[in-house]
């Protein structure tokens, strides 16, 4: 049973929201199946466009307000301010969303794409990984237009076509922007949909909720070897399978830079497990501490993770021929993807296998982001508006008292589409005040049954709605 409403307060805001109507759009927009895919040429574009001729038609004062442009099969909405002189402001999101694994469609309550909406829940592939965020920022555009809404700064609303896949639609309207030298003052994309206890960080009671302002790089090294294969009672010169693990191995042992980076730094200081000060004269330790936790690791080094391998044999006595393995780079800010390809080959020549292993790069690479702004104005913004919205629900029950739920800058392990926008914004905000439960989010992010619930939903529009009205 979903709980995540106890970290609800002030659920009476904006008391004369649509609830219910807002419940049966996000419904709707969940049943287009819009499904990228990494070859564009293979995606059927029509969902995308019955999604949009829907979006012009359920939300009236925003396209009406907006000037709106179809950036490939992208769409960015402008919604002029008073004060050109100002930096805009932009909330994204993804149109798209992952397909169904073949063969699981029954095991979903409602289908996948029936827009399904019951008295607790709104069902449906999408509806935490995103498009509860992206209509839910239509939503509460909609209600602030309708109530009059006077801004000084621009908002632009950017929503991408492929932000699992390619990321080809939030490029190209970074690229449109910075074109017509647009720089953002802050911008907020999807982040973590959860609320997650401070325990996890072995930083004492409490909750918090991650605005992830970096993001790490991403590389896939592809190894190949070839080998005619054989009887394996004379595997001279090693098997192609022996010559891969050799190869895998060197890679896997390339010692990375570590160090607190300024962001984890804020983090840890944030989390309260160390002090600035602390943090500044025993680096070198916290790194060790950082190593040896699970949750932290990841923050203080580039990770390495062999993840294929194809091509063994398939008899015991027989030698494999042709074999190739992918490792899964995630890097740290300060080394490149070239650094990576660099570091792999030298590793494999040191290994004496340069002639035997192709060391190649694969698709989709990405750098990790530069140093973001720390304690901008929209971090800023996240962080009073959160603090009205998402509570510590057991202070609360005690005393009456009200203790928000700590902002917690951090970085994120994954790619989003945030980072195309990264040269022309200071502050890429990865934050989600659409919410689930930890278990509806393992179980349904790209996976069976993604649903949310009403009042998570209605408590996003709220959030949003507030923050428009501080533009
Ligand atoms: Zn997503």
């Amino acid at each position: 049973m979903a709980e995540v409403w106890r970290f609800f307060a002030h659920e009476d805001d904006f008391a004369d929201i649509d609830e219910a109507g807002a419940c049966e759009r996000l419904g709707r927009v969940l049943s287009f199946p819009t499904i990228s895919s990494m070859d564009a040429e293979a995606v059927d574009w029509r969902p995308f466009d019955d999604l949009r001729a829907y979006m012009q038609q359920a939300w009236p004062h925003v396209f009406a307000a907006g000037e709106v442009e179809l950036i490939d099969h992208s769409l960015l909405v402008t919604l002029g301010g008073s004060d050109s002189a100002l930096k805009p402001i932009m909330l994204m999101g993804h149109m798209d969303v992952v397909p169904v694994v073949p063969g699981t469609e029954a095991d979903w309550t409602h289908a996948p794409f029936s827009g399904h909406v019951d008295d607790t829940y709104i069902w449906g592939r999408g509806a935490i990984d995103m498009k509860d965020q992206v209509v839910g920022i239509l939503e509460a555009v909609e209600y602030a237009l309708a109530h009059g809404w006077q801004h000084e700064r621009t908002l632009l609303l950017a929503f991408g076509q492929d932000e699992e896949t390619t990321q080809y639609g939030a490029g190209a309207i970074g690229r449109a922007l910075e074109e017509r030298g647009i720089e953002l003052e802050y911008l907020i994309d999807e982040g973590d949909y959860r609320i997650v206890s401070a325990a996890e960080y072995g930083a004492g009671e409490g909750w918090l909720m991650h605005a992830d302002l970096a993001e790490k790089g991403y590389a896939d090294i592809v190894l190949k070897t070839k080998s005619a294969g054989g009887h394996s009672s004379n595997p001279y010169g090693g098997t192609s399978l022996e010559v891969l693990s050799r190869a895998i191995t060197a890679i896997c042992d390339i010692e990375w830079p570590t160090r607190v980076t300024d962001l984890l730094a804020a983090q840890l200081v944030e989390l309260g497990l160390y002090t600035a000060d602390e943090i500044a004269a025993n680096g070198d330790a916290i790194v060790r501490d950082c190593l040896a936790s699970k949750k932290l690791y990841p923050l203080v080094t580039t990770t390495c993770a062999p993840t294929q391998i194809e091509g063994g044999s398939t008899g015991a006595n027989v030698m494999p021929q042709d074999m190739w393995a992918n490792i899964n780079f995630r890097m740290l800010e300060g080394t490149s993807v070239a650094d990576v390809v660099a570091r792999c080959r030298e590793a494999v020549a040191g290994a004496d296998l340069a002639g035997r292993v192709e060391v190649e790069l694969g698709p989709g690479s990405s750098e990790p982001s530069p140093s973001p702004r720390i304690g901008g104005p929209g971090l800023e913004a996240v962080r009073s508006i959160a603090a009205r919205y998402f509570r510590d629900p057991k202070e609360t029950e005690e005393n009456g008292s009200f203790e928000p739920v700590a902002i917690v800058p951090s970085t994120v392990i994954g790619a989003t589409d945030a980072a195309n926008y990264q040269h022309i914004c200071p502050e890429c905000i990865r934050f989600s005040a659409f919410v689930v439960d930890d278990d509806e989010c393992d179980r349904g992010v790209h996976g069976t049954n993604e649903r949310i619930t009403r009042r998570a939903y209605l408590q996003g529009i709220r959030f949003l709605v507030a923050l428009l009205q501080a533009l």
